[in-house]
């Protein structure tokens, strides 16, 4: 027995420079350890995330998610409010309780459960991002070389190109015929589907690629999917190979070559997610980033609808598209949609709208960006800060500021309001850990924290962390999902 052993485990007391240290050490402690009852329902939680994330491998899948929960859940589509009498925008009057949604072109999604106090005391909001970085389709992708067909693609978000090679891979997405009609396209998530994949070169072979910066290795247009080998029967056809594979694809979906062009068809890992470990207590999946944070969102936003009294405070949840290429377009966050919601929430429960009035809740109103962070990780230490890091077992991530080098094109949460957050989860008991991306200079990133901030509210970053961020095979700890969900319930209560 060693002597710090014997000093804890006979129960002698403790000494003052012990206690002080206590008392004033950052000393967060592995979650698992103090786990009581709770096992059960992070479990639970974690067996309904896996799902949530199998169904929803796609921003569309996952907004499709989100709607069939919130449907099941009594929430109204603004649209449907209003069309009532649609010469007027006015939805009519909305009352504490009520539970609302608007859908942005099924990729995005804003919803509410109105609050006791008037929207325009602020109102609290948690916001994560339902896309995840993938291999997208070119718009004319089909085509033969030596009687293999390749799906020809366009990376989406930031990956190492190497990692999506020589892995199963599954088509998702939509098509918009000639004749009007949306396709919806997933092919290979069930076992008897077909998959897809992108090849590489044997080890044998590859002492020159090898040499090869690894950003080099497999360029953004090396990413080619391998779709098919068997021609079509016919002596004097050209392409024959691609010809068959367009002849099943026009028999399956009636769709025709030209029909790629305005597609939005993404090719995702073939595989589902799963416990990780001998212990269970980790998930590994594609799309954690950002699918856990919203999962979180979600559930904690349907307990505050079906709590027996209406929130204090309106609180709002945004699913948003397109933060992993910058958060632009219609369905990013830097678009007018949220703000849109707001001016909606504020003219129904105001009775009529007025511009002062929405920059006046949306000044009052504060919000956590809820997206992942990269933890710790042993096997690449030389990138962390291990005193600034987020650790798997520690709880929800807080991150100040985001931005790279100088905290260069960040956003950077007020000290009051991070106080504020850091009391709520205190008082909830709550554990929070604090976490930057890594070491100054050795890289940087952003999410939607900056856009939302513009408008003048509180913003703070706060997610769960995560293993080999951006790779098909993403890794997350049950009990920090368990832990975000927990500290996102107590943000809509008392933020
Ligand atoms: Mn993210
Ligand atoms: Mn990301």
């Amino acid at each position: 027995m060693t002597a710090g052993d014997q000093a804890e485990g006979k129960g002698e007391s403790k000494t003052e420079g012990q206690l002080l240290s206590e008392k004033l050490f950052v000393n967060k402690k592995n979650i698992w350890d103090s786990l009581g009852s709770e096992e059960e329902g992070v479990y639970r939680f974690a067996e309904d995330y896996k799902k949530f994330l199998d169904a929803g491998k796609t921003e569309r899948e996952c907004i499709t998610a989100i709607l069939e929960a919130l449907n099941g859940a009594g929430f109204q589509d603004i649209s449907d409010l209003r069309s009532a009498d649609r010469r007027s925008a006015d939805p009519g009057p909305l009352v504490p309780g009520d539970r609302v949604y608007q859908n942005n072109r099924d990729k995005s999604l804003v919803c509410a459960v109105i609050g006791k106090q008037p929207v325009s005391a602020g109102v609290n909001i948690i916001g994560a991002h339902v896309d995840s970085p993938r291999i997208d389709l070119k718009g004319n992708p089909l085509y033969e070389d030596t009687e293999f067909a390749f799906l020809d693609t366009h990376y989406y978000g930031g990956i190492k190109t190497y990692q999506w090679t020589t892995i199963p891979l599954a088509l998702h997405g939509v098509v918009i015929r000639e004749d009007g009609r949306k396709i919806e396209i997933c092919v290979g998530e069930d076992d008897k589907d077909p998959i897809f994949t992108i090849t590489d070169l044997l080890p044998h072979l590859a002492r020159e690629q090898m040499q090869k910066k690894a950003s080099e290795f497999v360029g953004g247009e090396d990413l080619n999917v391998l779709a098919g080998s068997r021609p079509f029967q016919d002596a004097k056809a050209k392409d024959k190979v691609k010809l068959n594979l367009l002849n099943i694809l026009h028999e399956q979906y009636g769709m025709v070559e030209q029909d790629f062009a305005g597609a939005e068809l993404e090719l995702v890992p073939a595989f589902k997610s799963r416990d990780l470990g001998f212990d269970r207590s980790m998930i590994g999946g594609y799309g954690h980033d950002d699918r856990c944070c919203v999962y979180a969102t979600l559930r904690a936003a349907l307990d505050m609808a079906a709590a027996g009294s209406p929130p204090e405070k309106t609180i709002v949840a945004i699913f948003t598209d397109k933060e992993e290429t910058g958060s632009a377009g219609n369905t990013g966050a830097q678009s007018r949609l949220f703000e849109n919601f707001i001016a909606f929430l504020v003219s129904g429960t105001a009775g009529s709208f007025s511009e002062i009035l929405l920059r006046q809740t949306l000044g009052a109103s504060c919000m956590l960006s809820g997206d992942v962070n990269s933890a710790f990780d042993p096997n690449f230490d030389g990138v962390y800060d291990r005193k600034n890091s987020s650790f798997f077992g520690k709880g929800i991530g807080l991150s100040k500021h985001t931005g790279s080098g100088g905290k260069f094109n960040g956003s950077e949460a007020n000290a009051e309001f991070c106080g504020r957050v850091q009391g709520i989860f205190n008082r909830n008991k709550v554990q929070w850990q604090y976490g930057d991306l890594g070491k100054v200079d050795k890289g940087g990133g952003g999410t939607i924290a900056k856009y939302v901030a513009n408008l003048g509210l509180e913003v703070l970053d706060c997610g769960i962390p995560v293993l080999s961020m951006h790779s098909p095979f993403e890794v997350i700890s049950k009990i920090d999902l368990y832990t975000t969900y927990q500290g996102y319930g107590a943000f809509f209560r008392e933020g």
